[in-house]
């Protein structure tokens, strides 16, 4: 049986008037990594905020592992992980000493904070920083701090908004494998708006913008658009285009720049078992035939931007 873990329901949150979050509904399961991606200003953080409790919603609830936001606050952001956008770091204090006080502020009792500082610093990778200042290290190794609170009371829930935000590559790649190993354990979710983030990362996406989900889906299903019915292909002898579209299931051809053919099909077909044959029977010099992939930005812009276009 799946657990859920969180059950958002049409999350609305109005700013002088205008809906910043507009009917948001969602729910998430244990071991589940979420990526909650948008372009900027879409509402990832004001969603984040109503789901960890720190803003209430105009309209709509959240359960967290069954508990209420509203008429429980207290036990279900118990259950709750939260690293904000800016993380609430004391700059002045070691790792050890910031992460006792989150301990604390978390609820956990005196006789296991030193257990539980041991473990989200093994976790995160800051065992050999438990004596540094914080306002010492480097901003990766302060973002493992964040996550490192966030996780210290050991959570069913981890919210991380855009965690890797003015990281290095080497730091970026780093908190994403803690990231995908942390879905393990709890369900998470991340907010970013980088979409390779999300295919690294998450197995579940959604997508905002202006405040509304305009995509919620499986990783697979995201990808699947990429993959949209077509082909690349590379003939040394290509025949006319009228032959190829004589091939079961082709749609349309078109010469790219670069010389290769870029071939549509159907939805449902799956012709290049027969154009591999075309080819060798009729000595077209097949070189090269691979699924022609949408970026993940186009995917992107085509979701958020049909409003626009219709
Ligand atoms: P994101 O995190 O996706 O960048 P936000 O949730 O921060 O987006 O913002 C969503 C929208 O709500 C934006 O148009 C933003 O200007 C507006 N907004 C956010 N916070 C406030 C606030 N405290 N007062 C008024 N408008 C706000």
């Amino acid at each position: 049986m799946t657990t859920l873990t969180v059950e958002a329901n049409n999350l609305t949150r109005i700013y002088g008037g205008r809906e910043a979050v507009s009917d948001v509904s969602f729910t998430l399961s244990k071991g589940e990594v979420l990526g909650f991606l948008g372009p900027n200003g879409a509402g990832k953080s004001t969603t984040m905020k109503m789901l960890t409790g720190n803003l209430a919603p105009s309209k709509g609830s959240v359960k967290i592992c069954g508990v209420d936001m509203i008429e429980n606050p207290k036990e279900a952001k118990a259950l709750i992980g939260y690293l904000p956008e800016t993380p609430p770091l004391y700059r002045e204090f070691t790792v050890d000493e910031f992460l006792a006080i989150a301990a604390r502020l978390h609820g956990v009792s005196s006789k296991h904070i030193k257990v539980a500082v041991q473990r989200a610093k093994e976790r995160c990778g800051l065992t050999e920083m438990s004596k540094r200042l914080i306002e010492n290290l480097s901003k990766g190794y302060q973002q493992r701090v964040g996550i490192a609170q966030a996780i210290i009371h050991n959570p069913m829930v981890v919210i991380l908004d855009e965690p890797t935000v003015g990281l290095d590559p080497i730091q970026i790649r780093d908190i994403r494998a803690l990231i995908k190993e942390l879905g393990g354990e709890h369900s998470v979710i991340l907010s970013t708006h980088i979409l390779p983030e999300v295919e690294m990362v998450c197995d579940h996406v959604q997508i905002i913008d202006k405040g509304k989900l305009v995509f919620n889906g499986s990783i697979d299903i995201l990808k699947q658009q990429r993959h949209g019915n077509k082909l690349v292909i590379g003939l040394n002898n290509p025949p006319a285009h009228d032959v190829l579209l004589k091939v079961a299931g082709v749609e349309s051809v078109e010469t790219l720049p670069n010389g290769l053919l870029r071939v549509r099909y159907a939805a449902g077909q799956a012709p290049a078992e027969a154009l591999v044959q075309a080819a060798v029977k009729q000595g077209w010099g097949l070189h090269q035939i691979n699924p022609d992939q949408t970026s993940l930005e186009d995917v992107f812009v085509q979701l958020t931007y049909q409003d626009a276009a219709a």
